[in-house]
């Protein structure tokens, strides 16, 4: 792997930069698999992991959830990766779960904003550590990437998230509304020169010049959407000190923020990089495994006033169709209301927040949507078949490898339920989907745009 000299120069005297370490460590591609587990679908943190049973594991310093593997297994043919019950997410990213635990009360219902969303890496993982009845508001502004954020977060089963479709600038409406905003930057991307060669021909001064200007131009846009006192966290998986710690003094010269620092053992080889008003985190990969990362921390120190918002209405579920819903649903403080054909099902605090974000937002997807009813029945939406709201003891069939595999290669399954209609595919007890069966032949309902493409490993 050549790396250009000028990128290599303008690294020198960076924080914790060791040319010969660095240039050594990226003669080898990135060999570190990791994945994060979902505790919604893993109780506890450990990793369940039944298909790799050779495969051995050890945990990511930082993240109680984050594991690296021995070996890349295939991803693609294991049904507890299409059920969410883990996210495979590089380890350095990881790191944002110590910047929230240690300055947010994850306790407390927050309001939570990832700006920079897709594919989800982040969403889910701020998910795993907020509370209940807390809000994540997950924006991605590129309207195609919307979708894989969306089938990530269905995937991830628990619904207090909102996904928008906007630029940061929509945001600025939004004044004081977020206790926590995250802004995972768009970069130049010299992080992860070793996961993608190509990005190595795609870096120059200039760029790194561009997406610093573009990084100040996205949070100057977002800064009026946190409150008071509230946590902005600014992560890029790039090196150079103009995306990164000059951000940071940026933020702090410029507006009222202050900077936050994070207790970081001095085993895990994180370089703390102080500059003169503000502190950053490090990540290089010859001193810990993980790819190139920064993150820095900062508390807003105005008196912003919250906007009070008008919210506007919507039309909740009929007597008559919460009937047929209720046979599939945890009891629990849920709103069921319908939109566009479909009913979704919010908490109760979610809903408030989500009739105020209506007017401001472009909603792409909230909730867990249900279903829709037709002709007096309930056609469930995929969303619920993976969804912790689902009743444990909903109708379902549980099937072997084989079978869950051609279900979610969307093929015709050889299996005899025990009744007929809609019902759960279950793997190992986990859901992975929804057939009908019929008098005659099973219908399968796995989403099109997610079934399995390769034929066989
Ligand atoms: N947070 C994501 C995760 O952990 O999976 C990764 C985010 S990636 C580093 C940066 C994101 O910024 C991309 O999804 C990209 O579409 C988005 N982006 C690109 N231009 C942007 C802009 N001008 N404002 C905000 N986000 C932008």
């Amino acid at each position: 792997m050549q790396l250009p000299e000028v990128f290599l120069n303008s690294l020198e005297g960076t924080p914790g930069f060791d040319r010969t370490a660095f240039l050594l460590a990226h003669q080898v591609p990135s060999t570190y698999v990791s994945v994060r587990i979902n505790p919604f679908k893993q109780p506890g943190t450990k990793l369940v992991f039944p298909n790799f049973s050779h495969i051995t594991f050890e945990n990511v310093p930082w993240s109680k959830y984050g594991y690296y593997l021995s070996e890349r297994p295939s991803f693609t043919f294991d049904p507890f990766f299409h059920a969410g019950l883990y996210y495979v997410q590089e380890a350095s990213s990881m790191f944002l779960e110590q910047a929230l635990t240690q300055l947010a009360d994850l306790s407390q219902p927050l309001k939570i904003l990832d700006l920079s969303a897709a594919p989800g890496g982040k969403a889910t993982h701020i998910q795993s550590l907020i509370s209940n009845d807390s809000l994540l508001v997950a924006n991605e502004v590129i309207k195609s990437r919307c979708a894989v954020l969306t089938d990530n977060i269905i995937k991830w089963g628990s619904g207090n998230v909102v996904i928008t479709n906007n630029d940061p600038s929509a945001f600025k409406n939004l004044t004081g509304y977020f206790d926590v905003i995250v802004v995972d930057a768009p970069c130049s991307g010299s992080g992860l020169f070793r996961k993608d060669k190509e990005a190595i021909n795609e870096w120059s001064l200039n760029n790194v010049s561009l997406c610093s200007q573009r990084q100040q131009r996205i949070l100057a846009d977002v800064m009026p959407a946190l409150k008071d006192d509230g946590i902005m966290i600014y992560s890029t998986c790039s090196y150079s000190k103009e995306e990164d710690e000059a951000i940071g003094e940026w933020l702090v010269q410029e507006f009222e923020f202050k900077s936050e620092t994070l207790k970081i053992p001095s085993t895990w080889g994180i370089v703390e990089s102080k500059s003169k008003h503000s502190t950053g985190y490090r990540f290089y990969p010859d001193k810990l495994k993980g790819e190139g990362f920064f993150l820095s921390c900062f508390r807003k120190q105005t008196t912003e006033r919250e906007t009070k918002f008008k919210p506007v209405s919507v039309e909740k579920a009929s007597a008559t169709e919460k009937d047929l819903i209720r046979p599939w649903l945890r009891n629990g403080a849920l709103e069921l209301i319908r939109e566009d054909g479909n009913l979704t099902a919010v908490s109760t605090a979610l809903l408030e927040n989500y009739l105020q974000l209506k007017p401001v937002l472009k909603i792409f997807y909230k909730g867990t949507v249900i279903g829709q009813v037709m002709k007096n029945k309930l056609v469930p939406h995929h969303a619920l078949a993976v969804s912790t709201l689902l009743l444990e003891n909903a109708p379902s069939v549980e099937v072997a490898y084989e079978e869950a595999i051609k279900f979610l290669q969307r093929q015709e399954l050889q299996i005899q339920p025990p009744t007929q209609g809609w019902q759960i595919v279950r793997y190992k007890n986990q859901g992975l989907g929804w057939i009908n069966a019929l008098p005659n032949r099973i219908n399968n309902y796995y989403p099109k745009e997610m079934r399995i493409l390769k034929q066989s490993l």
